[in-house]
C-alpha cells in the first residue's frame, strides 16, 4: 500500500526521540513494544530517533547484549539516526552535573545503610510496607562540611539530592494524562550516585537526554513514577523538560511486567515473517489494529503503514499538543 507522507503530522520542530535499552537481556515482546512505540512516534512526527545503551549497572549487564539488541532493532527495520551512545562512556558529563549540584549545595554525601534507614524510619513511625519505596529520613542532610570542590567519594558515601521543600511536580503525560507527585512526601532525597560510585539512573538519564537534545520521551509505563524526579532534576540543573508519553506495559499471565526475571522470551528475528509477527503483536498491544501483517508484506511497507496508523491514533488520544 502506498501512503502519502502528507497524511502524517506536520513536522514537529526538531523532534528528537530515543530508545534507551539496558543490555541486561535481548529484546522481548515488552521491550519491542517500547522500541516500536518510540520509533513510530518519532517517524510520525517526521523526527529523528536515537538509541542509547544504558549500561551503567555493570553487574546486571550481559557482555555482547548491546550488539544483540542493536542487531534485533535492525532486523525489525527500526533503524536509528546518528551514533549510538553508551552510558559507560559518559562519566565526564555525569561528573560535571554532580559538580554543578555540589557547588549549589544541592547534593550531600550519605553513609546510611539500608538497615539504618529502616530503623530511623521505624522509630519515627514512618516505615512503609516492604514493597513500597521508603522515604529517606534526611539523617545525613546537615552533617556535611562543605568544600570548594566536590570531594572524591568520601569513604564510600552515596550522594543524595537535597530536595527543596514543597516539591509538587505536575506534568501531562501524552498517554496517561495529568500527573502529579509530591517528591518530599513520596520519595525524599534520592540518590544520584551510589556508594559503589555508580551514577544513578535518574541523573544519567536526565544528563543524556539533554545532551542528546531529546524533545520527546516515549517509554514503558513502569518508568512513569520516575518522571517527576527527572523533571525536578531538569529544573535544578537548568535543563529543558521534554514531552513524555508512557506506553502500556506488556504483562505476563501473572500480571507481571515482562522482563529477564520473568523469563521473557527473546523475539524471533529468524525470518521476515517472524519479524512481522512480532511487530504485529507489538502494534496490537499499542492499540494499532487492522494492520496488514500478511504474506508478501515487507517490513518497510508494514512500518510505513504502522506510522500512519500511529499518527491517527495519537491525534485522537493525545492530551498534549505534539
Ligand atoms: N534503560 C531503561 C530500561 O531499559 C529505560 C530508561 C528510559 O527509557 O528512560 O528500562
Amino acid at each position: 500500500m502506498i501512503l502519502a507522507v502528507s497524511s502524517l503530522k506536520p513536522p514537529y520542530p526538531r523532534y528528537r526521540g530515543r530508545f534507551a535499552p539496558s543490555p541486561t537481556g535481548p529484546l522481548h515482546a515488552g521491550s519491542l513494544a517500547s522500541a516500536l512505540g518510540s520509533w513510530l512516534d518519532a517517524r510520525s512526527n517526521q523526527g529523528s530517533w536515537l538509541v542509547r545503551i544504558e549500561d551503567l549497572d555493570v553487574p546486571r549487564c550481559i557482555a555482547g547484549m548491546d550488539q544483540r539488541i542493536l542487531a534485533q532493532l535492525q532486523a525489525c527495520g527500526l533503524f536509528w539516526d546518528g551514533e549510538v551512545i553508551w552510558q559507560s562512556h559518559q562519566s565526564k558529563a555525569y561528573q560535571s552535573a554532580l559538580e554543578t549540584l555540589y557547588s549549589d549545595r544541592q547534593i550531600y554525601p550519605c553513609r546510611c545503610s539500608r538497615q539504618q534507614i529502616t530503623s530511623a524510619l521505624s522509630s519515627q513511625g514512618k516505615l512503609r510496607a516492604r514493597n513500597q519505596e521508603q522515604v529517606y529520613p534526611g539523617t545525613c542532610r546537615n552533617g556535611h562540611v562543605w568544600q570548594v570542590q566536590l570531594p572524591n567519594n568520601p569513604s564510600g558515601s552515596a550522594w543524595r539530592l537535597a530536595l527543596k521543600p514543597e516539591q509538587q511536580i505536575c506534568f501531562t503525560d501524552a498517554e496517561f494524562g495529568p500527573q502529579e507527585q509530591n517528591l518530599n512526601g513520596d520519595v525524599g532525597d534520592f540518590v544520584l550516585r551510589r556508594a559503589d560510585d555508580v551514577v544513578a539512573y535518574q541523573l544519567a538519564v536526565v544528563v543524556d537526554d539533554t545532551q542528546q537534545g531529546i524533545t520527546h520521551i516515549v517509554r514503558g509505563a513502569d518508568l512513569l513514577s520516575n518522571t517527576a524526579r527527572q523533571i525536578y532534576l531538569q529544573r535544578v540543573l537548568g535543563y529543558p523538560t521534554p514531552h513524555y508519553r508512557h506506553l502500556p506495559l506488556v504483562l505476563d499471565p501473572h500480571g507481571e511486567k515482562l522482563s529477564k526475571q520473568t523469563q521473557a522470551i527473546e523475539i524471533n528475528t529468524a525470518s521476515d515473517a517472524a519479524v512481522l509477527q512480532a511487530l504485529q503483536a507489538a502494534a496490537l498491544h499499542l492499540g494499532l489494529s487492522g494492520l496488514d501483517g500478511g504474506q508478501g508484506q515487507t517490513i518497510a511497507a508494514w512500518l510505513l503503514e504502522a506510522t500512519h496508523a500511529w499518527a491517527a491514533r495519537t491525534k485522537e488520544c493525545s492530551p498534549t499538543q505534539n
